[in-house]
This record gives structure tokens, sequence and C-alpha cells, in this order.
């Protein structure tokens, strides 16, 4: 069955090139016979892993060099090995005292992580299972710590960009849709700093409860990095607890020009990372990086008498007391295999391949006198339409960009206006597909 299984892999990663970029379609068939029930015989492997194989055909293909649309990752094929490893032997890594060898190993990513994005020495990481669950988990502890068991009149300062996962963490977390303001972008679309002050002063004024402000590294519209410096100073002065979002932007941080753009997040309380964005991972790993580890753990710790044989590790994190979880499957290795084998520096050069990309397809499509890029790329999103036209007409374009089944890109809104948007992230994809995603783009704009 493992073989079977790894030359399934092989088949499906030298496809990947050739690959359409999705087949979603004409699904009806396939569906009802998906959905059947397990028979109480036996099955056929060969036969469950060809279904299994005609079932992951049906999709959007996002492990492959097409996938522009949303944020990409491509998915490792070392993290997955490293995941079949960790499952097979299933180490529980909720309670150190159970498992210290794999804690460590985990520990240790996440002790580094902290390092790179300039964090003190009380701070922790914790691996979940996405940004968001990593998001409730950090308004949950700037909660607690900043309010207490009473939160009424609680209030969270965002943009208009800010993730759906913000708002949506702050209605989990007990907050009513109100509590979440939104405080207007400058033409650029970064938070407005002096109109963020003016809002947190105004609500303070009319009795509520100012205490937290979210900075994006890099929004998922527009990969756009608010302006953190400012923000994290204007935190401070207002004793808010500054929470960044950089599910998409984190990882920019391991190279140059990311470090410098990302510049301000190490004053953060809280920082959200996506590795199954920016380190191109499967998906179903987020990470939260918590400044004072005291404040993750006040607010998650649980007591059970059933937990009584197990002492506390001094130097290894419980994690089951740093989120909602106590068992957990083992993040760690599917992180640390890919960062020791290939090496940081193979992701650093991978991220800044991106940026190049990224750079290069907006000088082209800027050029193009029939297209408008509004704004320049702060990361590795591209965002454009085609100069005339009605919003029909730039949704037309994008059916016909991706009618080619050669890239797969999706769109959004700004300011009530439909942009396409081209995200350049997969590990798979690179200068030939972005330049062909270009062409194709330039020539659907005169189709
Ligand atoms: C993807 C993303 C999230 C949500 O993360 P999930 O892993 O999809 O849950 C949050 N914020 C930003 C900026 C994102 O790009």
């Amino acid at each position: 069955m493992g073989r079977q299984s790894l030359e399934a892999i092989t088949d499906f990663v030298d496809g990947l090139p050739k690959a359409p970029s999705f087949d979603t379609g004409d699904r009806d068939s396939l569906v009802a016979e998906l959905l059947r029930p397990p028979p109480e015989e036996p099955g056929d492997f060969g036969v469950l892993l060809d279904r299994f194989r005609r079932a992951a055909e049906k999709s959007v293909e996002t492990a492959g060099p097409s996938y522009l649309a949303y944020i990409p990752g491509g998915g490792l094929i070392t993290s997955a090995l490293a995941e079949l490893l960790a499952n097979a032997l299933n180490r529980y890594t909720g309670i150190s005292g159970l498992a210290p060898g794999p804690v460590a190993l985990e520990h240790g990513v996440m002790r580094w992580l902290c390092g790179e994005f300039g964090l003190p020495a009380g701070a922790v990481g914790v691996a979940t299972t996405g940004g968001s669950i990593a998001t409730l988990s950090a308004m949950v502890a700037a909660r607690h710590d900043r309010l207490g068991e009473d939160i009424a009149g609680g209030t969270i300062y965002t943009t208009p960009h800010t993730h759906l996962c913000l708002a949506k963490a702050a209605r989990i977390a007990g907050f009513p849709a109100a509590a979440v303001r939104v405080v207007p972008t400058t033409s650029d679309l970064r938070m407005d700093v002096g109109a963020a002050e003016k809002m947190v002063a105004a609500d303070r004024a009319s009795g509520l409860r100012p205490f937290v402000l979210v900075g994006t590294a890099g929004t998922t519209n527009t990969g756009t990095v608010d302006p953190l410096p400012g923000l994290g100073a204007l935190a401070q002065r207002e004793g808010l607890w500054f929470h960044v979002d950089a599910a998409y932007g984190g990882f920019f941080r391991l190279t140059d020009r990311g470090r410098e753009r990302l510049t301000g997040i190490d004053v953060a309380d809280s920082v959200v990372l996506d590795p199954h964005k920016g380190m191109f991972l499967p998906y179903g790993t987020g990470i939260l990086l918590v400044r004072d580890q005291v404040t993750l753990r006040t607010a998650f710790t649980g007591e059970g008498d059933y937990l009584q044989d197990l002492d506390a590790g001094e130097q290894l994190p419980d994690y089951n007391t740093l989120g909602p979880e106590l068992t957990r499957d083992f993040r760690g290795l599917r992180l640390w295999l890919p960062l020791h084998l290939h090496g940081v520096a193979a992701f650093r050069d991978a991220l800044d391949e991106k940026l190049d990309l990224a750079a290069e397809a907006y000088d082209a499509l800027a050029a193009d006198p029939l297209i408008e890029c509004p704004w320049p790329p702060d990361l590795s999103v591209v965002t454009f339409r085609r100069r005339d036209g009605t919003d029909d007409d730039q949704r037309a374009l994008l059916d016909r960009i991706n009618a080619t089944r050669r890239v797969f890109l999706s769109s959004t809104r700004i300011d009530g206006r439909y942009l396409l948007r081209l995200c350049v992230l997969g590990h798979r994809t690179h200068a030939d597909r972005v330049r062909e995603a270009v062409e194709i783009v330039r020539a659907a704009a005169r189709g």
C-alpha cells in the first residue's frame, strides 16, 4: 500500500506542469459515486486509491504552477512525508511530559520563528490548524489579558481590508458585531493611523473599552502591509494589544525585502502566520506567536484531575495550555523536516523569487495600455482590471483567462470596484508560468 501510494504521488507531481488549472464541472455522477457509504466488506486498496485520485482531480489544481488565485501554497512533498511519519508514530504532543522529544522538535521551530520576528525571550509559538484558529486564540488571549472576565464594551480596530477571520474570531470570542471597528485606509489601502487614533479616543470618551489594534502584514486583497511602526506606537500609547495578521505575508520576513517591509512587527503582542501559505506546506498548519507566553497560558490553562500524574515541563511548553485543544496532531514534524532538510536559505530564495515574479507581472501588466494596475505590490499580489468596462466586463475577462485552464486567477472588490488579482506564492510557480499568465491576461483583454 505504501509503494502504491508513493507511485501515485510521483505520478501526480510529474503531471502537475501539464495539469489543467481546474476541473470542477460535470461532476454529478462522480459525486454520487463518492458519496456512497462505507461497505460492510473490505475493499481493495488499488481500487480505493484510484477512486481517491479521480476525486482529487475534480478540483481546482491548488498544488501546481497554475494556481494564482486567493493565496496559493502548493504543498511540499517533504512535509507530506513528515506527516506520514508523524501520524504513523502517533505521538501525544498536547502534554510535553508524554513526548518531550517530539515537543522539542516542534518548540525548536517555534523558538526560531519568534527570533526571526524579533520577539523577546518570553515569547512562545504554537502551531494550529490554520490562520483563522490562530487568530481566534490571539483574540481570546487579548480579551483575557486586557479586559478580564467582564468584556462589555471591548472594541477591536481593523480596516476594510482586514481578513474576515478577525470579525469571526471576535464573534466567537463573545463580542457583538459593533465591537469590530473599521478604521478607514489612506489611498494606498493602509490603515490610517491618525484616523485610528481619533476613533480610539472617541470610543473611549463614549465609554467603550478599546483593547486590540489589528495590523495586517499583507492583506489578502492586495498584499498591502499596514504601517506597522505607527500602529505599534499607537497601540503602546493607548495600552492596546497589538495583533499583526501576517498569515499571508509573514514568511516574507525571511527575505531582505520582506524584512524591511515588515519592519515594526517585532513590537506585536501576537502574530499569526500560515505555513500552508508562505512556507508552501500542505493545508492544515497555522502558527500563533505571542510576545508574553504568560498571557496565552493564563487564557487557556485548565485543570483536570485525570492529568495529575503529569508534571508541567519547565523547558518545554505544554501545548494544551496554549490553546483550546488538548489532544492534537503532532504538527511539528511537517515544519521541522522541510526546514532541516532543504535549509532555511531554500525558503528565503523561493520567497525572493515570488517577490521578483510579482514585480515582473506588475510591470508587464501596467505597461499594457488596456490594463490598469492601481497599486504596485508590497509583496506578491498584483491587482488589475481592464481600463474601460463595467464590472461585468471585468468578470468576463476573468472567465476568459481561467477558461484557458493554464492559470487560475480570482477577483475582489476594492472601494466597490471589481478587480482581478494574481497572487504568486506556490513553490512550483516559476517565471515561465507567470509570463504565460501575463500573456494570457493581455490576450484576454483584447478578446
Ligand atoms: C488566509 C488568511 C487568513 C486565514 O487563514 P486560514 O489559514 O485560511 O484560516 C487570515 N488572514 C490573512 C491575511 C490571510 O491571508
